[in-house]
């Protein structure tokens, strides 16, 4: 394997032509982590060559939802802003004899495939376009004709890259059809131009879905032709392929595909816990709601990232995000939380939020008005011995119960269950002694008498 500098550099390159989705997330915050960890550098590169189908508002999104995530970027480039790149590149390829033109129109191509395919054979592109004569393409090139263009793959220069989760990984060139990179209209494919970014960007690891492992067979050929013809000075990055996010049930979802940071957002789920959830789901590591990123940070490791697929359950994520909630200081929440919430406030509801956007209907619970349900003659008899007996001390609460304890004789539910009922108007909620000086004494008398009436 190649060595390289500590410091990692990574890249994150969607396309804009949607939203991100879970699983594009996961993998901006795997390279952010492996940039982040050596004290690299994250970039985000939009691969925006496809005109027709990127969409300026999506650019923005991508940049937006990265933010809300807190895994911006330490630099930005565009494919569209760098095509004399690839022109370049292309000029250099074709020089060294590593491009070619070819003609067969997209229903030949697949006339060509049917029949491989019904005589067994693997669908290769058959190179016919290499064997034409200068006088075959003259003849070809009448005016309208233009060529596309493939790479050749040397069949003879085995393949070969120690994947950083998959291990050793072997391809024979031959295998392959040679990848068509540029359209005869000039626009280009994903293939080159993200080689050519990725040595001009000094890239050291990408790291992306498994499905582009067959890419990468083919572009660590560009790689090695790039770097001769090109960028004598450039090392080839060291590749990962992490397996695909599936919905629980094991199988790709259509669902996953268009869950971002929207549908996160609507349900109060905080980026950290996205974060902490997308971090380790798929490794041998546990999944544990970590709000701390150095601690996540820490453990980041891609040996521990597993080959099979990675499962995504929804309530995995509501759970880590509770637990996260439950770890939140008074400062990490204070813009998000209901007027005049204090921090006595926040840590008395806060062991009974789920999101923090509940904070706003548990906090009524000390501002009133409250909703009480209706009381037994007995239970309103006690309500009003409560409303006598409730005196102001360090713990009120304690001092009221006990004083009842000792008045009525009634303990457990019998004692607490009215008590926290008229106070409250629930059956269950935050601890009554943290709630109650929050209430006040004024508050709290009204509510009981109100209870007993
Ligand atoms: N734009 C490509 C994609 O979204 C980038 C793949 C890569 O990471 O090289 O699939």
């Amino acid at each position: 394997m190649t060595e390289h500098a500590a410091a990692n550099t990574t890249r994150f390159a969607p396309s804009p032509t949607g939203r991100l989705h879970v699983g594009n997330i996961r993998t901006a915050l795997h390279n952010w982590m492996l940039a982040r960890k050596s004290g690299g550098r994250f970039l985000l590169r939009i691969d925006d060559t496809d005109a027709a189908r990127s969409r300026e508002e999506y650019v923005d999104a991508i940049r937006a939802d990265l933010d809300w995530l807190g895994l911006s970027p330490d630099g930005e480039e565009r494919q569209s802003e760098r095509l004399s790149l690839y022109d370049g590149a292309f000029e250099a390829l074709k020089e060294a004899g590593r491009i070619y033109p070819a003609y067969e129109t997209a229903q030949e191509l697949e006339v060509k495939r049917k029949i491989q395919l019904g005589r067994g054979k693997p669908p290769i592109y058959d190179r016919a376009a290499l064997a034409l004569s200068d006088a075959d393409r003259g003849a070809i090139e009448v005016p309208g004709v233009q060529p596309h263009w493939r790479f050749l793959l040397d069949h003879d220069e085995p393949i070969t890259w120690d994947d950083g989760i998959r291990g050793p990984q072997k391809f024979d060139a031959a295998q392959l059809s040679d990848p068509v990179i540029r359209r005869a209209d000039g626009s280009w494919l994903y293939m080159l131009p993200s080689a050519v970014d990725d040595l001009e960007m000094g890239i050291t690891d990408v790291l992306r879905g498994e499905d582009h492992v067959s890419n990468t067979a083919v572009q660590i050929q560009m790689f090695t032709a790039l770097i001769a013809a090109q960028h004598q000075d450039s090392q080839m990055p060291r590749f990962a392929h992490e397996a695909l996010l599936v919905g629980k049930e094991g199988k790709l979802s259509k669902r996953l595909g268009s869950l971002g940071c929207d549908a996160f957002r609507e349900r109060d789920i905080e980026p950290a816990a996205i974060i902490a959830l997308l971090a380790r789901l798929g490794t041998s590591q546990p999944v544990e709601p970590i709000a701390d990123r150095d601690a996540l940070l820490e453990s980041f490791d891609l040996g521990t990232f597993s080959r099979a697929p990675a499962r995504f359950d929804d309530t995995d994520l509501a759970r880590i995000n509770t637990a996260i909630v439950h770890q939140f200081d008074y400062s990490d929440v204070v813009d998000r939380l209901p007027a005049g919430m204090d921090e006595a406030g926040w840590h008395a509801i806060r062991p009974n939020l789920e999101t923090v956007s509940d904070a706003g209907e548990l906090w009524r619970v000390v501002t009133g008005p409250i909703e009480q349900p209706k009381f037994s003659d007995e239970d309103r008899a006690f309500l009003a011995q409560a409303t006598e007996a409730l005196e102001w001390s360090e713990n009120p609460w304690a001092t009221l119960t006990a004083t009842l304890k000792a008045q009525t004789g009634r303990k457990g539910k019998a004692l607490f269950l009215p008590l926290r009922q008229a106070l409250t108007g629930m059956n269950h909620g935050p601890d009554m002694s943290e709630l109650l000086p929050l209430i006040g004494k004024q508050e709290a008398r009204g509510r009981l008498q109100r209870a007993a009436s």
